[in-house]
């Protein structure tokens, strides 16, 4: 049984089709990472799985059920975005607790999942704080921690690092990679990053125009990539 499967998966905007009849079947704790340059669809990619817009044709199955018309809530993911959308006015333990507060999860049950991801994250000391008060890293930090808190199998992220500088970039991708050994969580990871996409990926779908171009192991696309635009787009320096 695959954790994700993307069947014909077809997306129009009007009459500009974003996804051509798109085919990807992602394994439990996989480690997938969608590339490719600004517009090419992969935000619309893991939106279409989140459930976040309605799709033209096609199915999307995520660990064996059809969820093509289920409401995100109902999927089991976890998201991540590029900006880090937390509530100003909350303290970090209020950001990281909300969404199981509105899910009526008794509260002990919110008080360990907040403890766990807190630690597993290291923003035990900030929990007390506002993200006004936060560094852009550990903005990003909570942000992760409220996909974790949900204790749900599958993570869908959009571009989670683009925000912050090269420096950071570089600290939390070692993290994120610590992050899935240690869950061994299935994790869909949009980015146009080449460094960040062959260092995290198990396999590396490289997209253009709505199409993947190709999707293997980041030493197969790196070496032997299956056409110009792939050879291009790996070889060129972020
Ligand atoms: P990426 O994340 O790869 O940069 P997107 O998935 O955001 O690309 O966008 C893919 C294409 O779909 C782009 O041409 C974009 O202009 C178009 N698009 C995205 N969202 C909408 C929308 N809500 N309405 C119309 N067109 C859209
Ligand atoms: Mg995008």
């Amino acid at each position: 049984m695959h954790s994700i499967s993307v069947r014909d998966l077809t997306l129009n905007f009007g009459s500009h089709a974003v996804l051509k009849t798109m085919n990807l079947d992602v394994a439990e704790g996989e480690f997938i990472v969608l590339l490719g340059p600004s517009g090419c669809g992969k935000s619309t990619l893991l939106n279409c799985i989140a459930g976040l817009l309605d799709i033209s044709d096609g199915e999307i199955w995520i660990k064996g059920q059809n969820v093509t018309w289920a409401e995100p809530s109902e999927r089991g993911i976890g998201m991540v975005f590029q900006s880090y959308a937390l509530y100003p006015q909350m303290t970090v333990r209020g950001n990281l607790s909300f969404g199981l507060k509105n899910a009526r999860m008794p509260k002990a049950e919110i008080e360990s999942r907040v403890a766990r991801a807190a630690k597993i994250l290291q923003i035990e000391p900030l929990l007390d704080r506002k993200p006004g008060a936060l560094s852009g890293g550990q903005r990003q930090r909570v942000a992760i921690g409220r996909a974790l808190v949900r204790d749900v199998d599958v993570f869908l992220f959009d571009e989670p690092l683009s925000n912050l500088d090269a420096k950071l970039r570089a600290e939390l991708r070692v993290e994120i990679k610590r992050l899935h050994s240690r869950l061994n969580n299935t994790m869909v990871y949009v980015t146009h990053d080449q460094i960040e996409a062959l260092t995290l990926a198990d396999r590396i779908a490289v997209m253009k125009g709505g199409v993947i171009q190709q999707l293997d192991a980041p030493q197969v696309i790196y070496n032997r990539p299956a056409n110009l635009f792939v050879a291009g787009f790996i070889g060129s320096p972020a």
